[in-house]
């Protein structure tokens, strides 16, 4: 017997059985991937810590999430600055100073945002409805339409006007001239690669990867009193309410032995929706030196989830929410013993850093009331 059955070896889980195990507890954690880390595992491939789930930044206002993840792994000093190549021109990212000037030729942030003003007069848009009227209240037709449109659609596999706004708000818009991506105190790429935090997370638990939980759901139920659940909700209730959305993203690793440095910078967005991958990473640029002979190139194309596939991105739209809804009140009505967590348990688009202190929080609660 155990005391918690952490199911998922990703971030959230590993937090969780990490504090469990700290204040004494026994954690079985299964996973049915045949690796830990969940989507930011990295696997050391020539000599470089690969992102085989995309690319992963760690950034964090929270002092909390900070000294927690320190505690674990040695960050350097990296800063997000990716690039948008549109039809092989290239703007800078997130939408800043530099993207304004290349676009229009302004030069101060008052030409910016008159231009920006001008453009969602023009538009008629007063109250932002959906994530084409953000987008272009945000900054404008020409951004929306070369930065913005077709490489949202080509994500979401849906039309701009057809999703929620929040998703945009996420990219910030910086009247200055920088072009650091996340606007967070704490930044970084843990140097050896984000699986070595996973392993020191994980140190002193019972580990089964390769192991479905719900397909061995009796043997694994009878063994411990509380699980935690971080794999997708629905799926835990064997979809019986119906299942919910997703997209998924498929990656393509290319190992380039002989090439030093491929693209210049370790993340290029494609926003031209001809092209049929959404980035292009080059993980060496994470690690601040260019002193391995080779390079590995990730590209990632996006598609329609089906059951099988990763469920990589959760549809936060007014059906997938109202369906999310109906399994949150399933678990209160059912399961009291069960606790779901993390970016598919709770069904949201959350960052790392959101996911450590939500795990943390998570277990501040459970054993306070032990
Ligand atoms: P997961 O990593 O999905 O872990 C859940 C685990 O549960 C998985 O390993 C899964 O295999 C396992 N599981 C599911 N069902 C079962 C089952 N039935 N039985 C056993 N195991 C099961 N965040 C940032 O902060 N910065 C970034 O730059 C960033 N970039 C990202 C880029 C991409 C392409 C993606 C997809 C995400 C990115 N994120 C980023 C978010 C980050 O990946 C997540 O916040 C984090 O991985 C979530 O951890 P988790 O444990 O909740 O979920
Ligand atoms: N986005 C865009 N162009 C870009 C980068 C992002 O239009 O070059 C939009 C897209 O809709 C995306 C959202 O901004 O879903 C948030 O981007 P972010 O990079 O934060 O998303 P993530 O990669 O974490 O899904």
């Amino acid at each position: 017997m155990h005391d918690y059955i952490v199911v998922g070896a990703g971030l959230f889980g590993s937090v969780f059985a990490h504090e469990a195990k700290r204040r004494g507890k026994s954690v079985l954690v299964i996973e049915k991937r045949n690796h830990i880390g969940g989507n930011i595992y990295t696997e050391n491939i020539i000599g470089i810590h690969v992102h085989m789930y995309g690319a992963h930044i760690f950034h964090t206002n929270s002092k909390r999430v900070w000294d927690f993840v320190n505690k674990f792994a040695t960050f350097n000093r990296y800063t997000n600055s990716p690039i948008a190549n549109y039809r092989g021109e290239i703007y800078s990212l997130p939408f800043s100073m530099y993207t304004f000037n290349k676009m229009w030729g302004v030069v101060t942030p008052e030409q910016a945002k008159a231009k920006i003003e001008e453009q969602r007069r023009e538009a008629g848009i007063t109250e932002p409805r959906n994530l084409e009227e953000q987008a272009i209240s945000l900054v404008g037709r020409d951004i929306y339409e070369r930065l913005i449109k077709e490489y949202t659609e080509k994500q979401w596999g849906r039309p701009c006007s057809e999703l929620p706004a929040f998703i945009i708000r996420r990219l910030p818009v910086r009247f200055k001239y920088d072009n650091n991506y996340f606007n967070a105190l704490y930044q970084g790429i843990p140097v050896d690669g984000f699986t070595d935090i996973i392993e020191k997370l994980l140190d002193g638990c019972e580990v089964r990867t390769g192991y479905d939980f719900c397909a061995n759901r009796e043997e694994l139920e009878a063994l411990a009193e509380k699980i935690i659940f971080t794999g997708p909700i629905d799926e835990y209730f064997g979809y019986c309410l119906g299942h919910l959305e997703y997209r998924t993203l498929r990656f393509e690793h290319e190992i380039m032995p002989d090439t030093e440095n491929y693209q210049g910078n370790a993340v290029v967005n494609w926003t031209d929706g001809s092209v049929p991958y959404m980035r292009s990473v080059e993980h060496k640029h994470f690690y601040l030196t260019l002193e391995t002979p080779g390079t590995v190139i990730t590209r990632e194309y996006p598609s329609e989830w089906k059951p099988g596939d990763e469920p990589i991105y959760p549809v936060n739209d007014d059906k997938n929410t109202a369906l999310y809804e109906a399994y949150i009140a399933l678990a209160r009505e059912k399961c009291h013993d069960v606790i779901f967590g993390g970016r598919l348990g709770e069904y949201r688009y959350y960052d790392m850093d959101q996911v450590v202190l939500k795990a943390l929080e998570l277990a501040d609660r459970v054993f306070a009331e032990d």
